[in-house]
């Protein structure tokens, strides 16, 4: 399997040669990290997936400029199945399962990436003990599954194809409060077995819990990056993403002052 630091340089990606969904774009997810995305509805989270993923094509979106390595391969151009075996699988937005399929039968799809018949084996383990509803429901059509055991399913069908870098789009998006804790204790559990993540999340303070470091986005460039427990201290983000501290202070007293990011958060200016 693959393995290094998934890294993102000066990425620009446009739709239809006329959208510019991404300007300049750098992160790093090292190896065995949680790197998080957030940003509002629109400010190219997605888009980053598809880039990373070699998905773009398939959205009429291109690279305009920059790089996506794993290690010391580049990831740009190649086909989504060659990114898959290079160890980078995406969990699609919307967990998007093989609904006629059965549970057992949507494994075995996501299985198809995986590099070896025992790795692929050792996978299908890993995956029945994260999620032994899956193991119960093994027969059972994929599309009769409740919304958060699809969402398994479709972490789980990622996971049989061995990756070193996940990338996970809104994991908890749509899902029941203790649902969508159980998905964000099992995505903890999945890194901390090594498995790099790349979360995407608009749920900024689910996000800055599971990653160690987290970009925002904004209108497709990065606006703050930093660890994520200094993210979550910075006045700004707990006012703009956090949604607490609005009442405090005044407009243009001594509020205004407390929005300076500390010195570990690095402002985009480019
Ligand atoms: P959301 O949370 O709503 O999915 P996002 O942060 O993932 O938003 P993107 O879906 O990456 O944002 O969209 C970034 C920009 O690119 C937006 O302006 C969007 O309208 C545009 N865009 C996305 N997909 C396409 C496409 N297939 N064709 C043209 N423009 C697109």
């Amino acid at each position: 399997m693959a393995n290094g630091t998934l890294a993102v340089r000066d990425l620009s990606v446009s739709y239809g040669r006329a959208v510019r969904a991404l300007r300049g774009v750098s992160l790093d997810v090292p190896a065995g990290s949680v790197t998080a995305v957030l940003g509002a509805n629109g400010a190219g989270k997605s888009t980053l997936l598809r880039a990373v993923s070699g998905t773009l094509p398939f959205h009429r979106g291109a690279v305009d400029a920059g790089t996506v390595r794993l290690g010391d391969r580049s990831l740009i151009g190649l086909h989504p199945a060659t990114v898959v075996a290079a160890g980078v699988v995406q969990v699609p937005e919307g967990r998007r399962v093989f609904g006629r399929l059965s549970v057992e039968e949507n494994l075995r799809a996501g299985a198809l990436g995986a590099p070896s018949r025992s790795e692929a084996a050792r996978a299908h383990g890993r995956v029945l003990e994260l999620f032994p509803v899956l193991a119960e429901r093994a027969r059972q059509r994929a599309g009769l599954l409740s919304g958060g055991e699809q969402q398994m399913l479709a972490i789980g069908r990622a996971l049989m194809a061995c990756p070193s870098v996940l990338l996970l789009d809104e994991p908890t998006l749509g899902l029941a409060p203790l649902m969508a804790e159980r998905i964000a204790e099992t995505v903890r559990e999945i890194n901390l077995q090594g498995t790099a993540i790349l979360l995407i999340e608009q749920n900024a303070a689910l996000a800055l819990e599971l990653s160690s470091s987290a970009h925002v986005l904004e209108v497709g460039a990065v606006a703050l990056h930093g660890p994520s427990a200094e993210l979550a201290g910075s006045d700004e983000v707990r006012r703009r993403y956090l949604g607490v501290g609005e009442d405090t202070g005044t407009e243009d007293g001594d509020a205004a002052g407390e929005i300076t990011p500390p010195p570990a958060l690095e402002r985009w200016t480019g």
